[in-house]
C-alpha cells in the first residue's frame, strides 16, 4: 500500500500541492433482517477503493476512485489538485492546518471473535429462535431481528509524514416485536432502531442474549397496547439509558460540532445555539453534568486510533460541572476557538466523501445514585426509556423525544405502565434541570449507527454512555412527533 500513497503524495507535492493526505479502505459489510420466520434481506458487500484530499494555493481539492492502480492513484491525484487550483480563484478565506505530530502506526479494534468468520447459518439460527419467542402470542403481527458487521481496513498516509493502518470492527443486533390490539404499540431490545451497536466482535451479539429476553420484549409490547396513555403535565422524568443516549446526541453531541457552530453547516443540518463567546462561561446543565467527548473508550463506535486528518485519539470535557467546555473540532477548524491541535472528530463514510468533524463518543459521567433510591426519592414522575421519535429544532434547542415505554412513579414506587409517554425542552433548561445521575453500576454505552450530516449525505457512527437520570419539572404529554426512522 505504501507504493500507492506515496504515489500520491509525490505527485501531489510535484503538482504544487502544500498538503495531501491519501486514505485507501478495504471494507467489508454483513447485513441480515429477519421478519416473522424469514429472510428479510441478506447482503454481503466488499469495496475498495481510495479518496486523495489536498490543498492548493490555500484550497481544498478531493477525488476518489475504486480502482486501485498506481495509474489511478496518479490521475486521480491530479484531479484533486486540479479541483483545488480551480477552488483557489474563488477563495474567501485560504485553509489552514493545525500542527500535528506525524505517526507511523497501526490500531486494531480489541475483539474476541471475528463476525465473518460465524456461519450465516448461525446467524440466523438465533435471530430465529427469537422470533419463534415474540411471536409466540398471536397478538404480536411483526417480529423483526437484525445483524450488521463492518470491517473497515484503512492506510492512511499525509505530506506530514504519517502512515497509519487501521483495522476498524464494528457489531451490531436487535430484536423488536410489534403488538396490535387497541393500539400498535413497538418494543425493541436491547434499544431501537437496530438494537445495540459495539466496536466488538460477535461476542458482544452473544452477550445480547437475545433468547433470555424475548419473552419480557413480547409481554411488554402486548401490555403496552391497553396501557393508560401517559397523562400531560409537568412531571419530573426519569430518563433510561435507551433514551438518554439520543438526548445527549441531538442536544450536546450535534450542538457542538464547531462546523455547526461556525454556521459552515447551515445550509444542511442546522447551526447551534452553543457559539464560540459562551465558551468557559455557559451553564449549559447543573453542576453535576460532565459530558466527556472520548474517541478512546473501550467498544465505544466511534473509538479509533486516529481520526480521518490522523490525528491521534483524545478524550476531553465538552460540559464540565455544567459548564460549556469545549467542541468537537478538526485540523482546519481549531484555529478558530484558539486552539492550537486538533480534537480528532475529523471522519468521512468510506473513501468516496471528504471528512467532516463527527461527533465522537460523548457521554453523561455516572452520579451517585443508585437506581431504585432514585424512584424511591421521586414523589410524582415518569420513567422513560428506548427512543421511539424525535425532533429537535435548528438551533439545537427545542426539542421533543417520544419513548416506546413509561412507567409512572408515585410516592417513590413504580406503577402503572404508561403508553405514547413523550416529553420536550429546550436544551439548557433541560441539563440544568438534572438533579441526580445513577453510578457507574447503570452507566452502559448505546450505540448510534446511522448519524447523518453533510452535502452529499454522509452516515457516520458513535456512541453515548450514560446512566439513568432525573429531570425536574418537565413538560411531559402523548403521542409521537418527529422522525421515527432513518437518520438521527
Ligand atoms: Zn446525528
Amino acid at each position: 500500500m505504501k507504493t500507492y500513497t506515496e504515489i500520491a503524495l509525490n505527485t501531489a507535492k510535484m503538482l504544487g500541492a502544500s498538503y495531501c493526505d491519501i486514505r485507501i479502505i478495504l471494507t467489508n459489510n454483513e447485513s441480515i433482517t429477519t421478519r416473522n420466520g424469514e429472510i428479510g434481506s441478506l447482503d454481503r458487500v466488499e469495496t475498495i477503493g481510495f479518496g486523495v484530499r489536498v490543498i492548493v494555493n490555500g484550497a481544498w481539492g478531493f477525488a476518489s476512485s475504486s480502482i486501485l492502480t498506481k495509474e489511478s492513484v496518479e490521475d486521480t491525484t491530479k484531479k484533486a489538485v486540479e479541483i483545488g487550483k480551480a477552488g483557489s480563484t474563488v477563495l474567501r478565506n485560504r485553509v489552514t492546518l493545525t500542527d500535528e505530530p506525524a505517526y507511523n502506526d497501526k490500531w486494531t479494534t480489541p475483539y474476541l471473535i471475528d463476525p465473518f468468520k460465524i456461519s450465516i447459518k448461525d446467524k440466523l439460527g438465533l435471530l430465529y429462535a427469537a422470533d419463534e419467542i415474540l411471536r409466540k402470542d398471536n397478538r404480536i403481527k411483526v417480529a423483526m431481528g437484525n445483524m450488521d458487521f463492518v470491517r473497515e481496513h484503512q492506510w492512511f498516509a499525509n505530506t506530514d509524514g504519517s502512515f497509519i493502518e487501521q483495522v476498524l470492527l464494528r457489531s451490531g443486533a436487535g430484536i423488536s416485536a410489534t403488538a396490535v390490539g387497541e393500539d400498535v404499540q413497538i418494543r425493541s431490545y436491547p434499544t431501537s432502531f437496530g438494537g445495540q451497536y459495539m466496536s466488538l466482535g460477535y461476542e458482544m451479539v452473544e452477550s445480547l442474549r437475545f433468547l433470555e429476553n424475548a419473552e419480557r420484549v413480547r409481554d411488554e409490547a402486548i401490555a403496552l397496547t391497553t396501557a393508560d396513555e401517559c397523562p400531560p403535565g409537568k412531571r419530573d422524568v426519569i430518563l433510561g439509558t435507551g433514551q438518554l443516549g439520543l438526548q445527549i446526541h441531538e442536544s450536546v453531541g450535534h450542538a457542538t460540532e464547531l462546523d455547526r457552530v461556525l454556521g459552515m453547516e447551515a445550509n444542511y443540518a442546522g447551526t447551534s445555539f452553543a457559539t464560540t463567546e459562551k465558551l468557559h462561561n455557559f451553564q449549559y446543565g447543573s453542576e453535576i453534568v460532565n459530558l466527556v467527548a472520548d474517541s478512546t473508550v473501550p467498544t465505544g463506535l466511534a473509538t479509533i486510533g486516529y481520526d480521518d486528518d490522523g490525528v491521534r485519539a483524545q478524550r476531553w470535557h465538552i460540559v464540565k460541572n455544567g459548564i460549556l467546555n469545549g467542541y468537537h473540532t478538526n485540523r482546519e477548524l481549531a484555529h478558530v476557538i484558539n486552539e492550537n491541535r486538533s480534537k480528532g472528530c475529523n471522519r468521512a463514510e468510506g473513501y468516496y466523501n471528504i471528512p467532516i468533524i463527527r461527533i465522537t463518543n460523548l457521554s453523561l459521567m455516572p452520579g451517585t445514585w443508585d437506581l431504585d433510591d432514585l424512584i424511591g426519592d421521586t414523589e410524582d414522575g415518569i420513567f422513560m426509556d428506548t427512543n421511539r421519535s424525535w425532533s429537535i429544532d435548528q438551533k439545537r434547542l427545542n426539542f421533543q423525544f417520544g419513548t416506546e415505554i413509561a412507567w409512572e412513579i408515585k410516592k417513590g414506587k413504580k406503577t402503572r405502565m404508561l403508553r405514547n409517554a413523550n416529553y420536550q425542552g429546550i436544551t439548557p433548561e433541560f441539563w440544568n434541570s438534572c438533579d441526580a445521575i445513577c453510578n457507574e453500576n447503570y452507566w452502559e454505552l448505546i450505540g448510534v449507527p446511522n448519524c447523518g450530516k453533510g452535502q452529499p449525505g454522509q452516515r457516520a457512527e458513535m456512541s453515548h454512555g450514560c446512566a439513568p437520570a432525573r429531570f425536574r419539572n418537565i413538560t411531559v404529554g402523548v403521542g409521537h412527533k418527529g422522525k421515527s426512522s432513518g437518520q438521527v
